[in-house]
């Protein structure tokens, strides 16, 4: 059989807002996809219209949008397997619920609900299988014209999948081997339900990926559970030779204890499980995302991709073309993996030093105008450069290391340990004449600053840097003294020095 080309597929059902986990299986499929020189597919499974939730679908793409995941083809994509809504497929999944049917692997079944109520009480553990279907209202049990006079009548039914027992289903899994599953622990999954003529996820699901030519199902490892069906179904209508190859991805477990990661641990723990903000559109609760808590995507992506699996070296820090690069679908661990919050703060942390200021400074931009300070964007980039490396886990936290780039100290205040520490007897001698000295530079650049300031201390035997901060800063924070002075400029580096030395003495 000729190689095909790989495509694999994004496939969320609109029922919320994307959980973080379901990012890790996207970025995943993306990974995966890029070094195979495939493609990506955004498919939306909304069948379960009961489950269906306005705004869902558009939170997705805004989320992969900011992220910066692009998809090659599906909703809002385009592309020559569409449509990619479920919901617009339905003639599709009813010709192929015809095929099952007309070749024995489904059939009808008529049971109301009550009546699969009462065989639940009456058989402990029931199931609709190969053991129990004989007593049950089907088109396997009952007479062909009851059958039909069932039909003619308009009666609801659903298409069961027949499925055989005795026999062992192998899933062949990327990451955990060879799953093996005996068909007799299965139902007859119902595949299509006539009252809104519409299929179940699992035949959408598997219909959709073989007509979208879907070569690996990369997916979380809550579907598992359902491969050995899958797997079935593919063999019922004939296509084992194309069926995708699949990797079911480890669970994210909360971050401490035991058991999957959820929201509550989020609210918990005070970190986001959205990517973006939520507003829930029924309790109009609102739900905290990776952005708006002011998380960088390419950090996010980083922590992410390290959750169920790693490179096999120390390295942490990946660009997206690396991991790219390094990802090995078939090195995910099978355990779950810790969701480590902490460490997210870390990649975070990381990722502002190493970004461009003009990234960073838009989101500065906003503090400063919460807090009334307005001026142009350079100005805030050379502020944003100066203090990023300060360790900080957010942008925002900034303001309260740097608010004196911005507003001049107003109480020089002896009460301050450092300014007592530092504004010596000397002090205000000192910051005279070194104010003197920087009145007469033409130039007031960092390096005209640092080479006038270095060489009157040098040759005064002077340490001036610390009073200095003192007048300039009014207490002992913020950066070099030099890039400090030549972001404030001469007048106001001297105002401030002056105002130091009249009111400290
Ligand atoms: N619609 C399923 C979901 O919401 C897709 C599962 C799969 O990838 O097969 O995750």
């Amino acid at each position: 059989m000729a190689e095909r080309k790989v495509r694999v597929r994004f496939a969320p059902s609109p029922t919320g807002p994307l959980h973080i986990g379901g990012v890790r299986t996207a970025l995943y499929n993306y990974l995966f996809a890029r070094q195979h020189g495939g493609e990506f597919v955004f498919r939306i499974e909304d069948t379960d219209s009961s489950r269906f939730v306005p705004g869902a679908e558009e939170y997705i793409l805004e989320s992969f949008r900011w992220l910066g995941i692009p998809f090659d083809e599906g909703v809002g994509f385009g592309g020559s397997h569409g449509p990619y809504r479920q919901s617009e497929r339905r003639a599709i999944y009813k010709e192929y619920v015809g095929r099952l049917l007309e070749a024995g692997k489904a059939y009808l079944a008529f049971d109301t609900p009550e009546e699969l109520e009462t065989k639940r009480k009456e058989i402990p553990n029931f199931q609709y299988d190969a053991s129990t279907r004989g007593q049950m209202r089907n088109s396997l049990s009952l007479p062909s014209e009851e059958v039909r006079r069932l039909m003619d009548e308009g009666s609801q039914y659903v298409v069961r999948f027949k499925v055989e027992p005795g026999e062992d289903v192998h899933v062949n899994d990327m990451i955990r081997g060879d799953v093996v599953i005996n068909s007799s622990i299965l139902d007859d999954k119902v595949l299509y339900k006539s009252a809104d003529e519409l299929p179940t996820y699992h035949l959408a699901n598997i219909v959709d990926d073989h007509l979208m030519e879907i070569t690996h199902v990369i997916r979380g490892e809550e579907w598992l559970p359902s491969a050995p069906l899958h797997v079935l179904l593919y063999r019922a209508f004939g296509w084992e030779d194309t069926m995708p190859r699949f990797a079911h991805l480890p669970l994210l477990l909360k971050p401490d204890g035991k058991g999957k990661l959820s929201k509550r641990d989020g609210d918990r723990l005070g970190f986001p499980v959205f990517p973006l903000e939520w507003h829930d559109p029924k309790s109009g609760e609102v739900s905290s995302g990776y952005r708006e808590s002011g998380y960088l995507p390419a950090a996010v992506l980083n922590f992410l991709a390290l959750l169920g699996w790693n490179p096999g070296t120390d390295q942490e820090i990946m660009s997206l073309d690396e991991m790219v690069r390094l990802f090995d679908i078939t090195k995910c661990s099978k355990a779950g993996a810790k969701f480590d919050y902490v460490k997210g703060l870390w990649f975070n942390r990381e990722y502002i030093q190493m970004a461009d200021n003009s990234e960073l400074a838009p989101t500065f931009d906003k503090v400063l105008r919460e807090n009334g300070i307005e001026v142009p964007m350079e100005r805030v980039e050379a502020v944003v450069g100066m203090m990023k490396m300060k360790k900080i886990n957010f942008i925002k936290e900034l303001w309260p290391l740097c608010d004196f780039f911005f507003i001049a100290p107003e109480a020089y205040s002896r009460e301050d340990k450092f300014v007592r520490k530092n504004w010596t007897e000397t002090a205000a001698a000192d910051m005279t004449e070194l104010a003197g000295l920087l009145e007469g530079l033409d130039d007031f650049s960092v390096a005209a600053v640092k080479e006038a300031v270095d060489c009157w201390a040098e040759a005064a035997g002077k340490k001036p840097w610390n009073p200095w901060r003192v007048a300039l800063v009014g207490t002992g924070k913020g950066p070099d003294m030099y890039e400090l002075a030549a972001f404030l400029g001469k007048d106001e580096t001297l105002r401030r020095m002056r105002k130091a030395v009249e009111m400290l003495g």
